[in-house]
């Protein structure tokens, strides 16, 4: 069985074709800038008979897109013609999973589309502008390309669903989580629950205590037990918690209200401060871990501040996410940033003797594929870096979904 996974924003699609009950990565691709004459398709096979780690066939395309439907035809196009094509038909895929960022209450647990769920995710277009629609437009053009599929929806929120309401209120007036839905709902949970599975696995602990901390272009941690997140630090919106590329994390509200009522900024302006302005990119001056480990590397005050203060606030959360669990069994770093920067693991890890933290400096500098265990000989809590795969995760939704139909 092939599925199709789709993660489709704004002015991109990402996907990955899996053969199923292998899963199997068979290709896997990023359209981006749909709606310019200049957009782009970077286009990967994999070969299965290659041993790990040889890199993926790859074309790359310029063409102009005008939007959604005609940049999934040509991914269609790009999976059926040769070179590069891994299916004849668009009627081989089973099934299409597709990423969605807001389930809001309703969506606990992944689901097959139907008008019913498409009207839900499209009553959450309020939560999420930025993201949801997005999502939507990619159901409905994945919807007339693969007439055949099932189409499924995994929600980026339901995995916190869990959260017990202790932690996912609001001190606000009640009416407004009755009536508007104002509350906690934490985001990245197919990535969180991705590696706590894993992890659980490998420390052959099923109700083993764990940390996740995603840390990529966005970032966030999740506290979890036996498989369910109990609380996370982003919130109503993806903008809580912790220091992320461009968006800001924790701040308190009064420094928002300032900003409107002192400072003359309209609601968008904040939205674009908080958004698209503030977290590293505020700070030191870029986005990307990597040149901020450069500029930290000369000496630069900005990147030194910025550095500290994003492993801070991780660190900060450790501490609190210890008492949510009472105890800890270990600390699980994945994504962009975690798997990949051990400047930043080794000052989380710094100074965390009273929470039993202690990494084996010389393999946290070590690179290898899968799971690692950094974890020194004195460290009572186990430090491990997880590969995320957001993809694969929805891939393994959608077939747990359809074989339990
Ligand atoms: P993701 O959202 O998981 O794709 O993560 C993207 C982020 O990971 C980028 O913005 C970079 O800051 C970071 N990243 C990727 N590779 C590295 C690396 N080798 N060292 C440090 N950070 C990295």
């Amino acid at each position: 069985m092939n599925i199709f996974v789709v993660n489709s924003g704004s002015s991109s699609i990402k996907y990955q074709l899996f053969r199923w009950p292998a899963e199997q990565p068979v290709c896997s691709g990023l359209v981006e800038r749909i709606g310019s004459e200049q957009a782009t398709i970077r286009h990967k096979v994999f070969d299965p008979q290659a041993p790990e780690g040889n890199p993926p066939t790859e074309q790359f395309h310029t063409l102009p897109l005008p939007d959604h439907e005609v940049g999934l035809r040509e991914v269609v196009r790009l999976l059926t013609e040769q070179p590069g094509g891994v299916i004849q038909d668009p009627g081989e895929i089973a099934v299409v999973g597709h990423r969605v960022v807001h389930g809001g209450e309703v969506f606990a647990a992944t689901a097959l589309i139907t008008e019913e769920v498409k009207a839900e995710i499209k009553r959450l277009f309020v939560l999420v502008p930025l993201h949801n629609p997005a999502n939507y437009l990619g159901i409905e053009v994945a919807e007339r390309l693969f007439i055949h599929a099932q189409q499924v929806a995994v929600f980026d929120t339901a995995f916190h669903q869990t959260m017990p309401e202790y932690a996912y209120r609001y001190a606000l007036p009640t009416a407004l989580y009755e009536e508007q839905r104002l509350r906690k709902y934490g985001f990245h949970g197919t990535s969180h629950q991705f590696v706590a599975a894993q992890a659980a696995t490998y420390l052959s602990q099923p109700d083993a205590r764990l940390i996740t901390i995603h840390l990529g272009n966005g970032c966030s941690m999740a506290a979890v037990r036996g498989g369910r997140s109990l609380d996370t630090t982003m919130g109503f919106g993806p903008l809580g918690g912790l220091v992320m590329g461009t968006r800001s994390g924790d701040i308190d509200p009064s420094v928002l209200l300032h900003l409107q009522g002192q400072l003359g900024y309209s609601a968008e302006q904040v939205s674009t401060l908080l958004n698209k302005q503030s977290g590293m990119l505020g700070l030191a001056g870029s986005n990307d871990m990597r040149d901020i480990g450069q500029a930290l590397a000369v000496g630069d005050a900005r990147a030194t501040l910025a550095y500290d203060l994003y492993c801070y606030r991780i660190r900060q959360y450790i501490g609190a996410y210890t008492a949510t669990l009472n105890g800890l069994d270990a600390i699980v770093f994945t994504a962009g940033v975690g798997e990949n920067d051990a400047m930043v693991r080794a000052r989380v890890c710094q100074d965390m003797e009273f929470f039993g933290l202690q990494l084996d400096e010389v393999k946290n500098q070590e690179r290898a594929p899968g799971l690692r265990d950094l974890s020194g000989p004195d460290s009572k809590v186990r430090i491990l870096v997880i590969p995320t795969s957001e993809e694969l995760e929805i891939a393994r939704q959608c077939a747990q979904l359809l074989a339990n139909e």
